[in-house]
């Protein structure tokens, strides 16, 4: 269910954005807004139906008619004004970590939380308390669906990775070697699913915050992207470590160069989201350079029976396509405020990567039996 509701008039999060950064109010405007404070935070909270606290603040809300005359209290109202918003702030900050809050819509977010103007209500308000964030896991919002996509990737391949490592060595050819690259390819899927589900856990946090978080997302699918290349190419060069080792250093460089570019501020914008998908999609399109050098050196058969092209193909598909309904923001494009909770591109974009780190993982499997199968040797007559 959505939980959006009607918010009205909801030009709340920008008083309190200031107020969070510690700016004290100009008084002529705070005159201005301190007629309709309540209008401005009520939206977000949900109402108490007893709370001791509210009475208090309705008290101190009609002391402003009896002493007007006396002017030095008047010389002294913006600062009671201020110091009276700051409370309400408290108020707010405290009702959040209790998890008293609702949805908003996209226009009263503010700049920093807004991505995507297809996604038009159920956002969470910004939530300066890691409890709270971390609460709203477990509620209904345009990142319930984020986070829990790549939460539950996330135990998966931790799941299947340690079933992994735990498989007996007598099913690899050189288990210790083995296990280290196919355990790469884990720690790479596993960072990458952690830092997103925590990325979309915290980005309402603050826009300091947001920004760590999202720099570590990005650097995570470069990683992922690293180590699905380790086993890969192992498995693929085994016969051959020149190459092997060369295309390794490549793909080290290329991943290092995308995660040094994701630490560039602009690059989380929204603007960027066309170049963000491309740098990925590059760092992992780098792959068809190897995956052409192994059909020209072995032939087309080997590489579609031997070489599990197929799964490949496949895996890079699935890449493809998150990536351009990421970039292209579809489905929310053509039905604006209709996929605000669920189906949303970012949505499905993590069920294609999670789908495409598994058909990858499938591959390399296959790789490794078949190594299994034809025993460690290279020569022709081994192999057949
Ligand atoms: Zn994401």
């Amino acid at each position: 269910m959505n939980e959006s509701t009607d918010l009205g008039d909801a030009s709340f999060p920008e008083p309190v954005l200031r107020l969070r950064k510690g700016h004290i109010p100009d008084p002529a405007e705070q005159e201005n807004h301190a007629s309709d404070q309540s209008s401005e935070q009520g939206p977000l909270l949900v109402e108490p139906t007893t709370s001791s606290q509210n009475e208090k603040h309705s008290n101190k809300d009609d002391g402003n008619s009896p002493t007007q005359e006396d002017e030095g209290f008047m010389a002294r109202l913006p600062l009671l004004q201020a110091h009276h918003a700051m409370e309400r702030m408290e108020e707010f900050v405290f009702k959040v970590w209790e998890g008293r809050w609702r949805v908003i819509p996209f226009d009263v977010l503010p700049d920093w939380l807004k991505d995507n103007d297809y996604l038009l209500h159920g956002h969470r308000p910004p939530m300066p308390s890691f409890r709270a964030c971390f609460k709203s896991i477990f509620r209904i919002h345009t990142e319930t669906g984020n986070i829990w996509t790549h939460l539950l990737g996330c135990v998966f391949f931790l799941c299947l990775g340690i079933f992994y490592m735990f498989r007996p060595n007598m099913t690899f050819v050189a288990p210790l070697q083995e296990k280290v690259v196919v355990g790469v390819f884990f720690l790479g899927a596993i960072l990458c699913l952690s830092f997103s589900w925590l990325f979309h856990t915290v980005y309402c946090h603050s826009e300091g915050v947001s920004r760590v978080f999202s720099k570590l997302d990005y650097s995570g699918i470069a990683l992922l992207i690293m180590g699905s290349f380790v086993p890969w190419l192992y498995y693929s060069f085994y016969c051959n470590p020149q190459p092997y080792f060369i295309y390794l250093i490549v793909i080290c460089v290329l991943g290092i160069a995308a995660i040094i570019v994701s630490q560039w501020d602009r690059f989380a914008t929204p603007q960027y989201r066309g170049f963000r998908a491309g740098v990925f999609l590059a760092l992992g399109l780098s792959g068809v350079i190897p995956t052409l050098h192994f059909v020209i050196t072995e032939g087309l058969l080997k590489a579609a029976t031997m070489g599990q092209i197929g799964w490949l193909a496949l895996m890079a598909c699935l890449y493809i396509t998150g990536a351009a309904l990421y970039a292209a923001r579809i489905p929310e494009r053509f039905f604006p405020g209709k996929c605000d909770i669920w189906f949303h591109s970012h949505q499905l974009f993590h069920v294609f990567v999670v789908a495409g780190a598994f058909v990858h993982f499938h591959g390399v499997s296959n790789l490794q039996e078949f190594r299994f199968t034809v025993g460690g040797g290279c020569s022709e007559d081994e192999m057949l």
